[in-house]
């Protein structure tokens, strides 16, 4: 990713983005009377992507392992009859079957599974493929890749009996380009990308949507975590100076987008409610890149005059 050119005057232009969570809005907008399970959403994309959701009128189950974080997120967001956090594994199937089950018993139905939750694995570009580390191959895909499929089977069994439904899975740049991540969490997200187009096949003609969203990199704590392992520095405990290192890697190294957009957890979230939105209701199948265009393009190697 540091291939990508610093780009010039990007540095201080933060976009709007905002991590403040929004305050909940019952009964109105794009989302309004929808029941979402979002994986991963103590943390990150998962956590803006929940905010975004009730902002727009949608009931949350925030499903992770981090419960103090979840319980949090939960409240933030108005409480359990706007944001319930349940702690689910996305490794363990009878966690992710018992998530769609308390969805379906809280509120009636599952109209939103966002397949969210995912790690990059152990060290951010773990050396030459020789020493690829194979218990790290597995961890990553059974998080990233199984947990995706098994979130993809229940919310299935909940939603085609309703014929209508929509189902989310987060991928990355990282699946469609090579060298941006480790090898197991590329080939993860590119799999994901498949599982996607696989289940979307099957599911069209039973009223069900599935699609992929894949973004760029974004300073989230494991987008930030990889940033700091490329350079070097502390995990915990980073200076003053540190921190600033890394918001020039997100802000101006990795950044595509000119006017001063910078990627933003809550962009993510917002494709997310567009695909989940009635104004989606005929895509299916599809991979949203969210990304500035990084994935379509790369400078030539040569002087240009
Ligand atoms: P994050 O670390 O902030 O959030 C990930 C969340 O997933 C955490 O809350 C974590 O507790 C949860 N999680 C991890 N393993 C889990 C499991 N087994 N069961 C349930 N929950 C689990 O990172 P993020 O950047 O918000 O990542 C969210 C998704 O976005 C991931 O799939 C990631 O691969 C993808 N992604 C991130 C970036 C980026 O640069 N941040 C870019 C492209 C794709």
């Amino acid at each position: 990713l540091l291939l990508s050119a610093a780009k010039s005057g990007a540095a201080g232009r933060a976009s709007s983005g905002s991590s403040r969570l929004l305050s909940a809005s019952p009964g109105s907008g794009r989302l309004a009377g929808k029941v979402a399970i979002i994986t991963g959403a103590a943390s990150g994309i998962g956590k803006a992507t929940a905010a975004e959701f009730v902002k727009n009128g949608a009931k949350v189950i925030i499903a992770d392992l981090q419960d103090d974080l979840g319980h949090a997120v939960a409240a933030e967001l108005g409480g359990p009859d706007m944001a319930f956090y349940a702690r689910c594994d996305v490794t363990n199937e009878a966690q992710v079957a018992a998530a769609v089950d308390l969805a379906v018993a809280r509120h009636g139905h599952l109209d939103v599974m966002f397949n969210n939750a995912g790690i990059i694995g152990g060290t951010y570009m773990g050396g030459p493929i020789e020493s690829m580390d194979m218990a790290d191959f597995d961890r990553v895909m059974a998080v990233n890749l199984r947990g995706v499929a098994t979130g993809i089977k229940h919310a299935a069994r909940a939603m085609v009996p309703r014929s209508q439904g929509c189902i989310l899975c987060t991928a990355s740049t990282a699946g469609v380009l090579g060298g941006s991540a480790p090898h197991a969490y590329s080939v993860s997200k590119t799999a994901v990308v498949g599982m996607v187009r696989s289940a979307a096949a099957e599911l069209a003609a039973r009223g069900v949507r599935v699609n992929a969203i894949s973004p760029y990199g974004i300073a989230t704590s494991m987008g930030t975590r990889a940033v700091r392992e490329m350079l070097g520095l502390p995990l915990v405990g980073a200076g003053a100076g540190d921190e600033e290192a890394v918001r020039r890697v997100f802000e101006e190294d990795f950044n595509e987008m000119g006017g001063g957009v910078v990627l933003r957890a809550e962009d993510v979230a917002r494709a997310a409610v567009f695909l989940a939105s009635d104004d989606a209701r005929y895509i299916t199948g599809h991979n949203l890149m969210v990304d500035g265009g990084f994935s379509v393009g790369k400078p030539l190697n040569v002087p240009v005059h």
